[in-house]
């Protein structure tokens, strides 16, 4: 049974069924869903925080549909909203500007912004939130960088429904780590010197910035190991045509893990909590077949990165570039794919993690980044314990922190 959670007081939500179009269709159920619950903005200057991940099509689950937010703003608009800003950094690994409007462009958001301006006439922009007014306010593990917005406006917090390769889920409560600046959300995942982990600290977050409201998009879900999508049936998209809204995220996201079929223990960053549907609300009834279930690992050919919780964007960053450079480069993309031919499998430990759960064998590995090196000698220990010495030439450490793409790069080739 659900235990109530006393950081997060209980209320009440709403499920609509919800398309992403037509938007006069998206528009009448999100309204229908804020009345339903009987939410109001109090201020008049509204600030949207949507999961705007990654430069990509508005079809890829990655990200929240600009439809969904085109909705609750005319919604919104409808309810006394007159300035609407929407925040969100430039997506994965970087924070600069031509990025962030690159993201803009190739998700819709930059068209969705001037139909509101023009055909509405609405008040509405964009902003990139690494480069935004921030306050410090105290948390648990000392102070904390928040975009001023979260107090001066009505803050809407709209996450996309999406499975988590290390969080389990993300949905409300792991959205809000996007209003962190870069150098926050690393500590978050370096658990401020070991004294917490990321799981906590996005919890931690969720009491002390509340949105006034919570709008999860589920028009489409992202399963499977995300939280963007991979290929060979690592993710999948799942169409469900919801949205899920509410004051209380807590709330929000247990309803979520109820529709999605994912535990606590599999989501430990969301408290457990009994939800309470209103009268109007569509029943919570758990998706049929449950979402796929997060890998420990993603895959590119051969390479399979297993990043644990410790390990932050840094090296994920380079890891990343290891493949931008496979790709563009026709001769390293030749010597990538006789190397699959020898091996099938090569391991990427990104991030500390127990020993224990890596397996003594003679698949090929790398410990990429300076928090790997204890796993590395632990390893190496293991093995000569063991007495498998010559399996020593098949693992590799690469230091620095983040490691460098070059050096991740030609440690893979090595393997040759
Ligand atoms: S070594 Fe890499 S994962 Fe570890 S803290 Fe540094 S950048 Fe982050």
């Amino acid at each position: 049974m659900f235990k109530f959670h006393c950081k997060f007081p209980f209320s009440m939500i709403s499920i609509v069924e919800t398309k992403q179009k037509p938007i006069e269709e998206t528009e009448q159920s999100i309204s229908k869903l804020l009345q339903d619950l009987h939410f109001k903005p109090k201020k008049t200057q509204i600030f949207i925080k949507p999961n705007i991940v990654d430069a990509t099509d508005p079809r890829n689950p990655t990200i929240t549909h600009p439809k969904l937010v085109e909705g609750l703003i005319l919604a919104l608009s409808k309810l006394g909203g007159k300035k609407f800003i929407i925040g969100e950094n430039s997506g994965y690994f970087s924070f600069k500007q031509e990025h962030f409007q690159r993201l803009l462009e190739e998700t819709k958001y930059e068209r969705m912004i001037k139909r509101l301006q023009k055909k509405y006439g609405i008040d509405v922009i964009s902003e990139n939130l690494e480069f935004t007014d921030f306050m410090d306010i105290q948390w648990k593990y000392g102070t904390l960088s928040i975009p001023k917005y979260v107090k001066t406006h009505t803050y809407i917090n709209v996450p996309k429904m999406k499975s988590h390769l290390m969080t389990g889920a993300t949905l409300s409560l792991k959205n809000q780590k996007g209003l962190l600046l870069l150098r926050d959300k690393k500590q978050f995942h370096l658990g401020y010197g070991g004294k917490t982990n990321l799981h906590d600290c996005i919890t931690e977050l969720g009491a002390i910035i509340k949105p006034d409201f919570n709008l999860v998009d589920a028009t489409t879900a992202l399963e499977g190991t995300g939280p963007s999508m991979h290929p060979e049936g690592q993710t999948k998209t799942r169409t469900l045509n919801l949205c899920i809204g509410g004051e209380n995220m807590v709330e929000v996201d247990n309803a979520c893990l109820t529709i999605m079929g994912i535990s606590h223990e599999e989501a430990p960053h969301i408290p457990p909590m009994q939800v309470k549907i209103s009268e109007r609300s569509l029943p919570l009834i758990p998706a049929s077949p449950p979402f796929q279930k997060p890998a420990d690992f993603i895959k590119y050919g051969n390479i399979y990165s297993k990043c644990s919780s410790w390990g932050c964007t840094g090296c994920q960053m380079a890891y990343s570039r290891i493949f931008r450079k496979f790709s563009f480069n026709s001769a390293l993309m030749e010597k990538w794919v006789k190397l699959q031919q020898k091996y099938p499998k090569i391991y990427f430990y990104i991030g500390k993690r127990d020993i224990n759960e890596i397996e003594i064998d003679s698949i090929p590995k790398i410990f990429f980044g300076q928090c790997t090196k204890k796993n590395y000698g632990e390893y190496k220990n293991r093995l000569m314990k063991e007495n498998v010495p010559d399996i020593l030439n098949n693992v590799l450490f690469i230091p620095g922190c983040p490691a460098d793409h070059n050096a991740g790069l030609e440690a893979i080739l090595k393997f040759q």
